[in-house]
C-alpha cells in the first residue's frame, strides 16, 4: 500500500491551540496568535486532549493519498462517517493496468493456497476483461472483480476524527490491512503534529485495553509497532 500525507491545515497545532485559547481569553484572536509561543501551544493541546475538549482539535485537517488497499480494506475505512472520501470509481474508469490484488499473508505463506488465490483472482481479472471486450458496461462488468482487487481513495479527517480512528484501527482486534493503513498514517501526521497525536493509538498505549474479554494476547509495543510501518 502507499500512503501519502499531502495536505493539512498549515501550523496544525498553532491552529487548534488558537481555537481552543479564544474560547477563553478576553484578548482578541489575532493577538492571541501573534503572541502564542510553542510551549504554550503544547501545553494547551495537551490539556485539551486530556480534559476531552476535543471540538477545538478539529481545526486541523489533514489529507492522504491512500493507494493500494484492497476494497475490504476500503469498507471497512469508510465506516468512519467524520471524514471526506473520494474513491476511484469502478463504474466510471475501466481498469487498464495489469492485474494486481492484495493477498494476505496467512494465504502467501502457503504455496498452494496462494497459487489458487491467484488463479482466483486471474480468472475474475480475465472475465472482466472479456465482459467489456463484449460491450459490457465497467459497472456491470464489475461485478466480478473479487475484494482483494486494490483501490485508491483520498481521505480528509479532522484530527478528532483521526485520533478516533487511531483508537480503534491501530488496535490488534482490527484487522491487519487497516491496522497498517492506520499507523502508516499515523506515522505521518506524527511528523506534523507531533502534540496532537504524541499518545494517539489503540487505548492500550494508554495503559487501559477498551476490549475487555476480547484484549489480544500480545498487546503492541508503541516504539516497535510504529517503527514496523514506518514507510
Ligand atoms: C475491531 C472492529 C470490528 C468491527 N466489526 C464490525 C462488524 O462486525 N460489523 C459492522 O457493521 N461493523 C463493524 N465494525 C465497524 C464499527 O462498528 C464502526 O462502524 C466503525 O468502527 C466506525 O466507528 P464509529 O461509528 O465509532 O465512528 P465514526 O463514524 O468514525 O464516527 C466518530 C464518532 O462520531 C459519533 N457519531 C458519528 N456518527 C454518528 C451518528 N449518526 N449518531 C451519533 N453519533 C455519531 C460517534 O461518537 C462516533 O464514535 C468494526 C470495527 C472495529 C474496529
Amino acid at each position: 500500500m502507499y500512503i501519502e500525507l499531502i495536505k493539512y491545515t498549515p501550523e496544525p497545532e498553532k491552529t487548534v491551540a488558537i481555537a481552543a485559547r479564544v474560547c477563553y481569553s478576553p484578548r482578541n484572536a489575532k493577538e492571541i496568535y501573534e503572541n502564542m509561543s510553542d510551549e504554550e501551544v503544547k501545553k494547551l493541546i495537551r490539556f485539551l486532549i486530556k480534559a476531552g475538549h476535543h471540538s477545538a482539535i478539529e481545526h486541523a485537517s489533514f489529507t492522504f493519498i491512500v493507494d493500494g488497499i484492497s476494497r475490504v480494506c476500503s469498507h471497512q475505512l469508510v465506516r468512519h462517517r467524520l471524514a471526506s472520501y473520494s474513491q476511484q470509481s469502478q463504474r466510471y474508469v475501466e481498469y487498464k493496468r495489469n492485474l494486481e490484488y492484495v493477498i494476505p499473508q496467512s494465504i502467501k505463506n502457503k504455496k498452494d493456497l496462494s497459487q489458487k488465490f491467484e488463479e482466483f483472482q486471474q480468472q475474475s481479472f480475465n472475465l472482466y476483461k472479456y465482459f467489456l471486450k463484449n460491450k459490457i458496461s465497467s459497472e456491470d462488468a464489475r461485478y466480478v472483480l473479487s475484494n482483494a482487487f486494490p483501490t485508491q481513495i483520498i481521505i480528509t479527517m479532522n484530527a478528532r476524527e483521526l485520533l478516533h480512528l487511531f483508537t480503534l484501527r491501530c488496535c490488534e482486534r482490527a484487522q491487519w490491512e487497516i491496522r497498517e493503513m492506520a499507523y502508516r498514517m499515523l506515522n505521518k501526521v506524527k511528523k506534523v503534529a507531533p502534540t496532537i497525536f504524541e499518545h494517539a493509538g489503540p487505548s492500550c498505549f494508554k495503559g487501559i485495553c477498551s476490549e475487555g474479554e476480547m484484549m489480544c494476547k500480545n498487546p503492541p509495543k508503541e516504539d516497535e509497532i510504529l517503527e514496523k510501518y514506518l514507510s
